[in-house]
């Protein structure tokens, strides 16, 4: 598959480089059957990975308010914004208590997730189980995928991407603010100031004294600043966005296509098998095969998937069924190929 068919349609203006960047299909992370969700009693039924506040820029939002066939995504817009949190001139943002929460959970997971933990962190952007901006979702619900079929070229190239479009957002948004005459100054210190959450005093109400002064002219008219941020941005040519972006546009760019290739390169074989050379020593804690100088130490968890790598089970189902209890075994995968540990079961067979 192509970029193109992975970037939301309205990018594609401004993304013209990247639209035929060939990629392969992640089959491991097919998210209309999600790895997370395959057992009934999953706390993340219905909800899958939207755990997550994303960072909607204010040209994104404003595509969302004109949009016809998003309502609910509008409906949403406007409350957030009635409420004022996390609402500003760059975009709608994590307010400081759900960030709060996040770093909470975040350093608490381990492999106990609990429903009761993953609820009060749901993206506010989810209704009834679906997505309602997603033609205008953000650089992360883009590039995000649980696991991928290349290992680690697979999660470099989608980090990259994430990061070059992060930037775009970044620097549209910014453009935007210039363009409705906000000062350049102004811009730098209110980007600051929203990130370090100044907007909200510390139980998370709202400071108004700093909404007002940051919203200044378009006070009370959040609604009409960020249409006229996708306005402005739907006027954005290919070759203005190239400036935006910067001195670092032609580097990003072939460092992307240079992991497009590895990604490619280096997808999964379809069937492994492990070599019946290694050796295995059971510790209490950890599982060692021994091949040659080569050794490779598993925890017992992993192992369990990993011992169903025979030749006949196919390699995305067990690293599918790994998710499924909240593990990923694919740097096991990746790192036992390299160490001829695993083999190509179907290159066992031909030779
Ligand atoms: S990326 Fe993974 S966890 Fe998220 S929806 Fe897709 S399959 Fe599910
Ligand atoms: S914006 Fe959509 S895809 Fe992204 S986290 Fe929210 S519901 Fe999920």
């Amino acid at each position: 598959m192509y970029l193109k068919d992975k970037i939301p349609s309205h990018f594609h203006q401004i993304f013209v480089d990247l639209l035929e960047i060939e990629i392969p299909y992640e089959k491991i992370a097919t998210c209309k059957e999600c790895t997370l969700c395959v057992h009934e009693k999953s706390p993340y039924q219905k909800i899958k990975c939207c755990n997550y506040y994303p960072r909607v820029a204010n040209f994104l939002v404003g595509g969302i308010i004109q949009d016809e066939n998003l309502k609910f995504g509008k409906e949403i817009i406007e409350n957030l914004i009635e409420k004022k949190i996390g609402v500003s001139p760059f975009g709608i943002f994590p307010d400081l208590l759900y960030t709060k929460r996040k770093n909470a959970f975040t350093e608490r997971i381990s492999i106990n997730h609990v429903k009761k933990d993953i609820i009060p962190l749901i993206c506010p952007f989810m209704k009834n189980e679906m997505c309602t901006v997603w033609d205008y979702r953000e650089n992360l619900c883009v590039t995000y995928f649980c696991s991928s079929i290349s290992g680690k070229f697979g999660v470099q190239f989608w980090e990259e991407l994430n990061s070059f479009i992060r930037i775009s957002e970044i620097k549209i948004s910014k453009y935007c603010m210039k363009k409705l005459r906000y000062k350049e100054d102004d811009i730098s210190l209110f980007y600051k100031e929203v990130n370090n959450f100044d907007l909200q005093n510390k139980n998370g109400t709202l400071n108004k004294k700093k909404y007002n002064k940051i919203w200044n002219n378009w006070l009370l008219k959040e609604m009409e600043y960020y249409s006229k941020c996708y306005e402005i941005y739907k006027d954005l040519e290919y070759n203005e966005f190239k400036k935006i972006f910067g001195k670092d546009y032609l580097v990003v760019l072939n460092s992307l296509k240079l992991k497009s290739k590895e990604f490619l390169k280096n997808v999964f074989p379809e069937k492994v098998i492990i070599n019946s050379k290694a050796t295995l020593k059971i510790d209490k804690n950890t599982v060692t095969f021994f091949l040659g100088s080569s050794q490779l130490v598993l925890d017992h968890s992993s192992y369990f998937f990993f011992k169903l790598f025979n030749g006949i089970n196919n390699t995305i189902d067990v690293e599918k069924k790994a998710l499924s209890f909240f593990l990923s075994i694919n740097n096991y995968i990746e790192d036992a190929l390299n160490k001829n540990i695993l083999l190509n079961a179907n290159t066992l067979i031909t030779e």
